[in-house]
């Protein structure tokens, strides 16, 4: 039987904390649909399209990733698609607080609703897609937080200086 998981986010920008989650996902799971969330209340520095081919570049188009988004609520989405397990990322106590109430919330909703929890590395603990389009803005370098396709993407849209 083969183990797909939805790996749920704005991903707006796809960072090098979220490619460790994924390369780890795929060893855990035969499939990963990441689903990058459409939400309306928000307005996103990459639209969900440029958000899903930064993914696609990241990943060479591997065949173990379906690169997907949604617009409603997780719980709905994971029933149409037919997959009951999501992959979330740890980075520190905040995450874990937010993480928990959501991961009961779902299952409260959905009764077998899984959310299963990687922790990341030393070396992206402090990344997040927030951070790095705030420090992207102000012009600071996130070329060796990001994948090389995201620094150009940023580059494109806020003119981000580069290395070297
Ligand atoms: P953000 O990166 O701004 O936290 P996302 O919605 O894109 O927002 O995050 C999607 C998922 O990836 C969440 O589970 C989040 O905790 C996880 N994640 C994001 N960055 C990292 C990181 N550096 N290490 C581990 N998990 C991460």
């Amino acid at each position: 039987m083969s183990r797909t998981a939805i790996y749920p986010g704005s991903f707006d920008p796809l960072t090098n904390g979220h490619v460790a989650i994924i390369q780890r996902g795929l060893k855990l799971f035969d499939r990963l649909i990441v689903a990058v969330a459409n939400n309306p209340q928000k307005t996103p520095l990459f639209s969900v399209p440029e958000r899903q081919q930064f993914i696609a570049q990241t990943f060479q188009n591997d065949a173990r990733l379906e690169i997907d988004s949604f617009d409603a609520l997780l719980v709905t989405y994971a029933k149409k698609k037919g997959v009951h397990t999501v992959l979330r990322g740890l980075r520190a106590v905040q995450d874990f607080d937010y993480e928990f109430q959501l991961a009961n919330m779902n299952r409260h909703l959905l009764p077998d609703f899984e959310s299963v929890f990687v922790m990341t590395g030393e070396d992206y603990f402090f990344v997040s897609a927030r951070l790095v389009r705030e420090v992207a803005t102000f012009g600071g370098d996130v070329s060796e937080l990001v994948p090389e396709c995201v620094a150009q993407g940023l580059q494109r849209k806020l003119g981000m200086p580069r290395k070297g």
